[in-house]
């Protein structure tokens, strides 16, 4: 699979490294950004925020938003740079692997304004500087430029993937707070598919083809209190169907809806993102081909209007009654 170089120069022992034999870029991934708060913070970050005090816009308390910026810190999202001595005073600047987390973004963002209507009057605008125009973001196949769905990619094990390999096993950090989903602007809904590494693991099994409650189970290998607690919050916002089997409860079906189908881009880009930026000697955890033409899929995003490629420094985020924020000086 002629997956993504890593454009990304960093020191021996860093945070993207992958052991060998270890959790996979996946798995490293989904216990990364698998957690609300991480994904706030890096919006905030990719927002321009860089001051604690821009941060603090968050509905979080100073301790815990203190915890969770050193926390992003050593994980290699943020990088603390001091700006004035006398006091001392320190900003956070997106790391560049924190930079090329905006594709994962805007396809949060798109999805949530088209899925999740009681939200979408809140959302930012996004615009294309190239043409000038307002745009929805369009995946696409990089290869071949044809717009792509969920059912146009075939996806198959690569050299590290495996289910063990992919799935984080244990917490990275306990929880210190839970957001509040009642709270406008905070992606209710993807934060409860994508803001634990549970929920983001039983979706990409999900778009794996997993179906029958008992092939979670056994994939995943987490209690099935867990994985029917996790179903269930996924019945009710519309992302899967239950298709319950008349005599065996654990053979009991979860089908994808047109709704949770439609979170493929963020599943893309996000497993982009994961292959782009973790280093390993042993190749990719999954291999995506793309069905029309047959050549690896590496995901891209257009825009609607002008069908060409978007690239950070091309967008610009407009909050509504709000200044513009430019994406700038990220890697294209
Ligand atoms: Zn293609
Ligand atoms: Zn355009």
């Amino acid at each position: 699979m002629a997956h993504r170089t890593v454009t990304v120069s960093r020191e021996p022992g860093s945070r993207f490294d992958l052991e060998a034999g270890g959790t996979n870029a996946i798995g490293r991934m989904l216990a990364l950004l698998g957690d609300e708060w991480t994904l706030l913070i890096v919006r905030e970050s990719l927002s321009g925020a860089t001051k604690f005090s821009d941060f603090s816009r968050l509905p979080i308390s100073n301790a815990v938003l203190t915890t969770r910026l050193q926390s992003l810190v050593r994980d290699g999202l943020l990088s603390r740079e001091v700006y004035q001595q006398q006091p001392l005073r320190a900003g956070y600047l997106p790391t560049a692997e924190c930079r090329q987390l905006w594709p994962v973004l805007i396809s949060i963002w798109q999805w949530e304004r088209t899925w999740v209507h009681d939200r979408s009057s809140e959302l930012p605008l996004m615009h294309h500087r190239s043409c000038g125009q307002d745009f929805a973001p369009v995946l696409t196949c990089a290869h071949c430029q044809a717009p792509s769905e969920a059912p146009d990619i075939d996806a198959r094990w690569g050299p590290s993937g495996g289910w063990s390999r992919s799935v984080p096993r244990a917490s990275t950090r306990k929880r210190l707070h839970t957001v509040d989903a009642g709270q406008p602007g905070l992606f209710p809904q993807t934060m409860a598919i994508f803001g634990n590494r549970w929920s983001a693991a039983i979706v990409g099994a999900a778009f794996l083809g997993t179906r029958r409650f008992s092939a979670f189970q056994a994939r995943l290998k987490a209690p099935a209190a867990l994985i029917a607690s996790r179903l269930k919050v996924f019945c009710d916002i519309g992302i899967l169907q239950a298709a319950a089997h008349p005599h065996r409860s654990d053979w009991s079906e979860y089908h994808l809806t047109p709704k949770g189908l439609a979170f493929f881009p963020v599943v893309a880009t996000a497993i982009d993102w994961a292959h782009a930026n973790y280093r390993g000697s042993e190749g990719p955890a999954l291999e995506l081909t793309h069905r029309r033409c047959r050549h690896a899929f590496v995901p891209q995003l257009t825009c609607d209007q002008c069908c060409r490629p978007l690239a950070a420094n091309s967008i610009e985020i407009v909050p509504r009654g709000g200044e513009v924020t430019q994406q700038s000086d990220a890697p294209g």
